[in-house]
């Protein structure tokens, strides 16, 4: 049908037993609680994989509330009477700084934990995942100490000081999903310690291990106890224990828009504070008048890096009628030519998706897209038959109502949607239910600022795809999430405003 990878070319290399022990990685099997690392107290344990091949990699705790309460009260001692909250803000930075440089040097293995824990390309772990990780220590590393409220004149009285306070909310509690594990801890508990918050963090139950190796190494960095906590486990069970824990102040998510919503409703009972990262299904718009070829290019970087197992895909490709036939043939002879392969082999470019869930998951919504009549033009099929490698797939002819062209697929699916003229792509764009980003390839200045002023997401980008930055807000607008993460958007999710008002008259 078409020339991508075929099973032929696919061949993965097993991780044999004495590298696992080398690596490390036959260790693992205790949560981090109060600086110690313990079993869990039901003494259950749960399987690792590595995606490339199915293998069991590790043995990881099985958390679940009685652990989250252990985790939890000793996150809020460490808050309510250890020295973080109040030690001075440049004595934090050093800490988080020292947590980065260990990271630093311990980046090889944490790239390698990350690759066989989650099947992604050890190149992208190495050069993507851990440098980025590692710059959001030291980012948030120079807020810390830094976070100011204001003096502010009142309104209807001369005579009087007021002014706000910028205080840690307390606990926090962060729920984090599979597809960038390091990242999304960086990006969470960073910016938490930064304000002298204390932290509880749930890996999701496929990628423990990197997080468990950060836990390790922020130990040794000397974070006093308590103020970090890691509970491995299951959502169900560990993850929704965190959200009704009355001692956590604070929730923040990444994960599925489903998830999400029954994190709002059950954590409404404590009234916590609830930030939300969902899902997307974000338009990447093309334009007659753009580069094509380069378009192209970003087009297929934007839905297929991480195997399309990224909250801001470029899912949705959406190209002007007049151009469409010229850039089709580029997209599709460049898909053609994209292969997935070893995980470990630094050549490869796409990997494995996590699980054998979320792969079904994705076939599944390959075979709704061919029976909804959209046109298959490249991939379609799995790749192999141990680990859980999909072609990269390219359907043209989708219409916009089309279940592939509403639905996150969380996989390496591209949707191909033709349209008219500007507004007509403003409404297919702002057509769905979620808010995430989205992206517009145009050389005219005027269209591309009027498009990202009534484009309905957080962020847009012009003439690229899928750039984030430690220093800029990221989240989503409508069910794509609330709240913001990262740059100074971050320090208010986890700081209270406290206004004082002193009376000089
Ligand atoms: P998910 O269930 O939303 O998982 C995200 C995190 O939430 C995990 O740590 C998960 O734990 C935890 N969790 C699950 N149920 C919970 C509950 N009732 N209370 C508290 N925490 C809970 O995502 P998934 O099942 O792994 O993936 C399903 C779909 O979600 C994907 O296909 C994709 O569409 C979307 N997703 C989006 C993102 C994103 O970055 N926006 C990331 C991942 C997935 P467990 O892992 O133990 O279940
Ligand atoms: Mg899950």
């Amino acid at each position: 049908m078409t020339d991508t990878a075929t099973n032929e070319q696919l061949a993965v290399a097993t991780p044999q037993k004495n590298q696992l022990d080398e690596r490390g990685l036959l260790r693992y099997g205790k949560m981090l609680i109060d600086g110690q690392w313990v079993d869990a107290v039901s003494g259950q344990t749960f399987a690792a994989i590595y995606p490339g091949t199915g293998a069991t990699i590790a043995n990881v705790a099985s958390g679940d509330s009685a652990d989250v309460a252990l985790a939890a009260q000793a996150a809020r001692r460490a808050f309510d009477s250890g020295p973080w909250p109040k030690m001075n803000g440049s004595e934090r930075a050093k800490l988080l700084w020292k947590v980065a440089d260990l990271m630093e040097q311990n980046i090889e293995e944490l790239a390698e934990l990350e690759t066989l824990n989650n099947g992604k390309p050890l190149l992208e772990s190495l050069r993507v995942d851990l440098p980025q990780s590692i710059a959001c220590f030291r980012y948030f590393a120079g807020w810390s100490g830094k976070v100011m409220g204001q003096t502010i004149e009142p309104e209807a009285r001369a005579n009087a000081l007021c002014y706000t306070l910028r205080e840690p909310v307390g606990v926090c509690g962060q729920i984090i999903p599979w597809n960038f594990p390091i990242q999304m801890a960086a990006w969470k508990i960073a910016p938490a310690l930064a304000c002298g918050n204390t932290v509880v963090i749930k890996p999701a139950e496929q990628t423990s291990l990197s997080i468990l190796r950060l836990g390790e190494l922020m130990m040794e960095a000397g974070l006093p106890n308590g103020v970090v906590n890691i509970i491995t486990g299951f959502g169900a069970t560990a993850g929704a224990a965190l959200v009704e824990h009355p001692e956590v102040d604070k929730i923040a998510f990444t994960g599925s828009v489903e998830v999400g919503k029954a994190i709002m409703r059950s954590a409404a009972n404590t009234l916590k504070k609830v930030t939300l990262e969902l899902g997307g299904k974000s338009p990447n718009i093309v334009f007659a008048d753009s580069n094509l070829e380069l378009a192209a290019k970003y087009a297929l970087s934007g839905i297929f890096f991480n195997q399309g197992q990224m909250c801001t895909a470029g899912s949705r490709i959406m190209i002007e009628r007049s151009a469409r036939d010229q850039f089709m043939e580029v997209l599709t002879a460049r898909a053609k030519k994209m292969t997935v392969g070893d995980p470990l082999n630094m050549k490869t470019r796409m990997g494995s998706l996590i699980s054998q869930e979320q792969m079904e998951r994705v076939l599944g919504y390959i075979e709704k897209g061919k029976q909804a009549g959209a046109a298959l033009v490249a991939g379609g099929e799995r790749v192999g038959s141990q680990g859980y490698f999909v072609q990269p797939t390219v359907f043209d002819e989708v219409q916009h109502e089309m279940e592939i062209a509403q639905e996150e697929i969380f996989g390496p699916v591209a949707s191909v949607i033709t349209f008219e003229d500007v507004n007509d792509a403003l409404r297919i764009a702002n057509g769905t239910r979620f808010g995430l980003a989205a992206g517009i390839w145009t050389n005219d200045i005027k269209k591309a600022l009027t498009f990202a002023k009534n484009v309905h997401a957080g962020t847009v980008w012009v003439n690229t795809y899928n750039m984030t930055d430690n220093a800029l807000p990221f989240g989503g607008y409508k069910e794509s999430g609330i709240g913001r993460e990262l740059g100074p958007a971050a320090l208010e999710m986890y700081t209270h405003s406290k206004t004082v008002w002193v009376e000089l008259g």
